[in-house]
């Protein structure tokens, strides 16, 4: 029997995937299975656009076979099944999703990547295996061929017997070494763990037999081994279900099932939507923030489903920096599997889910702020300085998303206030949005610069965060007022101390000037206040940056 070659690009990729050293090889499990949910899909839509085919869902099914006697594995389908000629053209070929084409120029260390972040498809067999072979019988055929390779040499096709169609891929594993047990792919356990991880939603039962107890019949005492079909994947996922048919427990459960959180979210997002891309998420908006969530080491992102199929753990592409407290999962059916991760940032579908999952974050948060303030200001407790980062960077340009969610201590009430309440109440000659820094509430109270300000009868937002006053500064105004801090130097506020401090600026030039001399170092100058009542003396600052910014700037490490 003569032995074909594989085309250069395939013997590349094979290359590269017979020596990975990747670690995460798992999932070679998720693509062969994948591949089988295709096949069936097929044959599904065949039955769908065909009268004269049944389509009996019984008869569908996913088996997955250990054999530990031979080191084999198997992974059996009832789908459409391949001629020979599809044989060669689908499998002797690299897949025409274009992987790899993308990747030719780069070094091959690249290459563990793209197997671990995406699979390269039905070649991801060769980095358990060492033979792989695949009987196949297409639909509405006769005959049944056989695919074998032991990987660059090449591959042989012949004839073979099948009863019925579908497609068996059988995995000759390859001998453990050091690094890699691969007999564990022959262990019920480690089988249930990665379909239950990486294929749970399939939409076809993945069938397996698992061994189980029972007493025995003579002896109730003793115990006695058999072993069982089981479906080991549930199927039909949380965010395929109808929104009527869920209870906030089912959504809490699963939050707490997929390991997002240890809280109980505040809210969940059950979003189904079709048009330009169709997509359907789940997503969360957590209470409390993940103890390292504030540091480097979070990762924000969000699962991302491709009809069904893992393909990656954190999208982070999904969600932008300031709604990085978001957890869920994401499926489209729109989404190619073999999506590479440098392929995904420049993916038109994922933008627009992105961008469609930004709003819907959006609106969902200014909803709590508005209906459920409570729940919101806890939201805010744990995730405010998050949002207050993202007014921060990339110069405001996010201020629309994100001006409305903002909340600030004020002089005029003991809870916390929105820039909206702010300005509706603003007396009409009141022409800015005055503010004051410190480290607390109390502290500010107390400080000499806000006593004009209050006494006017204005309002003044509290920054106690950091954060704050490089956010606002990025903002510069609301509502087309500007924010002005009751420390700069120019208030612009009329009051009858106005002209009494012009006079005194002329009688006490000598004392000023004096003053000035001898704090030269300290201070810029010395004048008459036009804003003290109780306090004799306060600082201003001039300029853009507060003394309260210095303070953080300087605090810096360099
Ligand atoms: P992809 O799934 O992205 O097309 P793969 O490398 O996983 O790439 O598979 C290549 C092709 O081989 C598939 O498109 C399909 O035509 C064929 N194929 C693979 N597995 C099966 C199967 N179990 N049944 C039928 N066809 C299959
Ligand atoms: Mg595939």
């Amino acid at each position: 029997m003569q032995t074909k070659q594989f085309q250069a690009e395939t013997k590349r990729l094979l290359d590269i995937v017979i020596h990975s050293i990747y670690t995460n090889k798992d999932i070679f499990l998720r693509e062969l299975i994948s591949n089988a949910s295709d096949a069936i899909d097929k044959v599904y839509y065949k039955a769908l656009t065909d009268e004269t085919i049944q389509f009996n869902k019984d008869d569908y099914y996913i088996r997955v076979e250990a054999d530990k006697a031979n080191r084999l594995l198997k992974i059996i389908d009832t789908g459409i099944g391949m001629t020979a000629e599809e044989l060669e053209d689908n499998i002797g070929v690299i897949a025409k999703s274009g992987s790899l084409s993308f990747k030719k120029d780069n070094e091959p260390k690249d290459g563990h990547e793209i197997i671990g972040q995406f699979g390269v498809g039905f070649y991801s067999a060769f980095m358990v295996a060492d033979e792989v072979t695949i009987i196949s019988k297409a639909f509405g055929t006769e005959e049944a061929h056989k695919w074998e390779s032991k990987g660059v040499e090449g591959y042989t096709v012949e004839p073979c017997q099948k009863e019925t169609y579908g497609t068996e891929i059988v995995l000759k594993l390859k001998e453990n070494t050091e690094e890699d047990q691969y007999d564990k792919y022959l262990e019920e356990y480690t089988l249930r763990s990665i379909i239950k991880k990486y294929s749970d939603f399939i939409r076809y039962p993945i069938k397996m037999n698992v061994t189980r107890t029972k007493p025995k019949e003579d002896n109730q005492e003793e115990y006695e081994e058999y072993t069982e079909e089981q479906v080991i994947n549930s199927m039909v996922p949380i965010w395929k279900k109808n929104r009527n048919e869920l209870t906030d427990d089912d959504y809490e459960k699963f939050y707490f099932e997929k390991h997002f959180g240890f809280d109980k979210p505040i809210r969940h997002l059950h979003i189904n939507t079709e048009g330009m891309v169709s997509y359907r998420a789940v997503l969360f908006i957590p209470e409390k923030a993940p103890y390292d969530f504030y540091t480097r080491e979070y990762e924000k992102g969000l699962e991302l489903y491709a009809n069904g199929v893992l393909i990656m753990e954190k999208c982070g592409e999904l969600l932008p920096d300031y709604f990085s407290f978001v957890k869920g999962v994401v499926d489209s059916e729109d989404l190619s599997l073999n999506i590479s991760r440098e392929m995904l940032q420049h993916d038109g579908q994922l933008k627009v889910i992105a961008k469609n999952i930004k709003s819907k974050i959006q609106k969902e948060l200014v909803d709590l702020l508005e209906n459920h303030r409570e729940s919101y200001e806890k939201f805010y407790q744990s995730f405010g300085r998050q949002l207050k980062y993202g007014v921060y960077s990339d110069f405001g340009s996010h201020r629309d998303d994100l001006q409305e969610l903002l909340l600030f201590h004020s002089s005029k009430e003991t809870k916390l206030v929105s820039l909206s309440e702010y300005v509706s109440r603003m007396p009409e000659d009141q022409k800015y949005i005055y503010y004051a820094v410190g480290d607390s509430v109390d502290r500010i109270e107390k400080l000499p610069q806000t006593e004009m300000v209050k006494d006017k009868g204005y309002e003044i937002l509290y920054f106690t965060d950091d954060v704050d006053e490089f956010a606002i500064k990025m903002l510069r105004e609301y509502k087309e007022k500007e924010f002005k801090s009751v420390s700069s130097g120019d208030l612009d506020i009329d009051t009858e101390e106005n002209k009494a401090s012009d006079d005194a600026e002329k009688e006490n030039k000598d004392l000023f000037t004096e003053m000035k001399e001898m704090l030269t170092e300290q201070i810029k100058t010395v004048r008459a206040s036009k804003r003290l009542k109780q306090h004799p003396v306060c600082l201003v600052n001039e300029g853009d940056i507060s003394i309260e910014m210095e303070k953080v700037l300087n605090a810096l490490p360099n």
